[in-house]
């Protein structure tokens, strides 16, 4: 059986929150560049609350610690990027389901947390934000299951993806969020955003390799 269970998403968040903890500063010069140099601060103090209610709570579906996860962040990210990954993971939740996740569950899941975050932030691919990291990795995540590939594969697919989409941020000028204060400056940067969804995913795809 190579569907995704609870305990998978649940090591998803933990992973998540060590990565964020560990590129904290990374993610702050990120976003000293182009922003206000929180993004780090933000998002450890968004996925430490995360792992903290975890601790506590016994979510018994994926959908269930990705709810978790969402009104976590909601609650305790702020600034722009609160809402997005909040609604991000509330979309998953809502496409997840209630059982394990295949790969087609995974493209949905995905797929789903992107078009939340346009929906919320109106921002399309090449505005530079976190966009440019998960519009591909839901893409990626599409293909794989299209081809009959593992759930595991997908998630694979889709943080590969991210890293690159979050790499091509570099010479983009910022349309939405703060950077796009800077105008033409913005570009030379890689976005703060999508570099922490590329981490994120990348959590995804580790806690799912085992
Ligand atoms: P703030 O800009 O309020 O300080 P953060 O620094 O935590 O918030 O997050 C900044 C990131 O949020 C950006 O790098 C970008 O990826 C993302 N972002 C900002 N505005 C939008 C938007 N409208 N749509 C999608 N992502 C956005
Ligand atoms: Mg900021
Ligand atoms: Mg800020």
């Amino acid at each position: 059986d190579d569907t995704l269970d609870t305990a998978w998403a649940v090591r998803w968040a933990e992973l998540a929150q060590s990565s964020v903890a560990e590129n904290r500063i990374a993610l702050m010069e990120l976003d000293r560049e182009i922003g206000d140099g929180d993004h780090g601060d933000n998002l450890d103090r968004g996925f430490t609350a995360v792992t903290a209610k975890l601790a506590d709570a016994t979510p018994d579906s994926p959908a269930a610690v990705f709810k978790l996860i969402a009104t976590t962040l909601m609650s305790t990210v702020g600034g722009a990027a609160g809402p997005l990954y909040g609604t991000a993971f509330l979309r998953a939740a809502t496409a997840a389901g209630q059982g394990p996740l295949d790969a087609g569950g995974v493209a949905a899941m995905l797929t789903a947390a992107v078009e939340g975050v346009q929906a919320r932030g109106k921002a399309t691919t090449g505005d530079k934000t976190m966009v440019d990291a998960l519009a591909p990795a839901a893409a990626a995540a599409r293909s794989v299951a299209e081809v009959g590939g593992s759930a595991r594969a997908a998630l694979k697919a889709a943080a590969e993806a991210a890293e690159e989409g979050a790499r091509a941020t570099e010479p983009l000028v910022a349309r939405k969020g703060r950077a796009s204060y800077l105008g033409d400056r913005s570009a030379g940067h890689r976005d703060p955003g999508a570099q922490s969804s590329a981490l994120v995913l990348r959590a995804a795809a580790d806690a799912a390799a085992g």
